[in-house]
């Protein structure tokens, strides 16, 4: 058993947090929203006055809040909690955040001799809640190894994508791919309706020619072409189009700021810009397709 302190009980953290106590882990929280602190007590947690009052004792401290401004806030303003944590206390932050705070954060962690990790997931809701993220983790192969315990008890694949920041870098790559690869497929797909085929036929044919990609194998943007999508569920649950924009924002950052080349992910996050000003910010983001079909 580890004494856990969890910052941020939001969609993700709420069920993240459970999973923790679930493995046996004594878990203190906070979180701005009293109604996610009773749901923590309800699983079995304690909640805290403050992110100070939740830290006292702990061992490990896990955040899971919207974006770098509050991850940066949390550890480093003032106040911070880095000034608070003795040395060694490991923190493993899972919020999606922009590649330079991650690395602040971690080199103002590492001045106190307190160990960080970034630790972003994939895998949504429904994986949160069943405990079976993917975390894509940053930082020193010691710290990597220190944080397997934890993260084991809320996923399934964990990753070590190399130093800090390396987990914010290598979650930004895979979801600015998976865009275009979203954007790609639907249009394509409905190319071959504007000509005439049956999307169905379509899809079987090119999930097994050199067009296949995850997409298509297991979440075809075309409604009723495939059970269980969101595409033929109204676009309903899923992975947001406002969460895709958030992520293509933080893919777009820096790749500017390294000038790095992207006109794909240019083209598909001013596509899913477009699309989430148009009031499908809370739509599925395979609902990109809506933008090329003509019905
Ligand atoms: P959310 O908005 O539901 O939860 C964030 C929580 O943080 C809220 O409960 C909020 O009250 C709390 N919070 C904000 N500032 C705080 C502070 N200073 N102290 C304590 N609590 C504070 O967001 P979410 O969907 O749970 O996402 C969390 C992170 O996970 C984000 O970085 C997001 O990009 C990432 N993520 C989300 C998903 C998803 O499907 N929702 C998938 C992958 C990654």
């Amino acid at each position: 058993m580890t004494n856990i302190a969890f910052i941020g009980l939001g969609n993700m953290g709420g069920p993240m947090a459970a999973n923790l106590i679930k493995a046996g882990h004594q878990v203190t929280a906070f979180d701005l929203v009293p109604a996610a602190l009773a749901t923590l007590v309800a699983n079995g947690g304690r909640a805290a006055e403050s992110a100070a009052a939740a830290v006292v004792g702990a061992e490990v401290v896990v955040s899971m809040l919207p974006a770098g401004q509050h991850v940066a806030a949390l550890y480093t303003g003032a106040e911070g909690l880095l000034s608070l944590l003795p040395a060694d206390t490991l923190v493993v932050d899972s919020s999606t955040i922009d590649v330079a705070t991650a690395q602040a954060v971690g080199a103002a962690a590492a001045a106190q001799g307190i160990r960080f990790v970034d630790a972003p997931v994939s895998g949504g809701v429904t994986g949160a809640q069943a405990g079976t993220l993917s975390f894509i983790v940053g930082g020193s192969g010691a710290d990597f190894a220190a944080a397997q315990p934890i993260l084991q008890a809320m996923g399934k694949n964990i990753f070590h994508a190399g130093a800090t920041g390396a987990g914010q870098i290598a979650k930004m790559c895979n979801n600015m791919l998976l865009s275009i690869l979203m954007t790609g497929t639907a249009e394509a797909l409905q190319l071959g309706i504007d000509n005439g085929l049956d999307p169905q036929v379509l899809s079987d044919i090119m999930v097994k020619s050199s067009g296949r990609n995850w997409t298509l194998e297991v979440y075809n943007p075309v409604p009723d072409v495939m059970p269980n999508t969101p595409a033929s569920n109204g676009y309903k649950g899923g992975f947001m189009v406002d969460l895709m924009n958030k992520d293509l924002g933080l893919a777009l950052g820096a790749a500017h700021a390294g000038q790095s080349k992207v006109p794909m992910g240019e083209q598909a996050a001013a596509l899913f810009a477009a699309h989430g000003e148009e009031g499908n910010g809370s739509m599925d983001f395979s609902s990109i397709y809506q933008y090329y079909h003509k019905g």
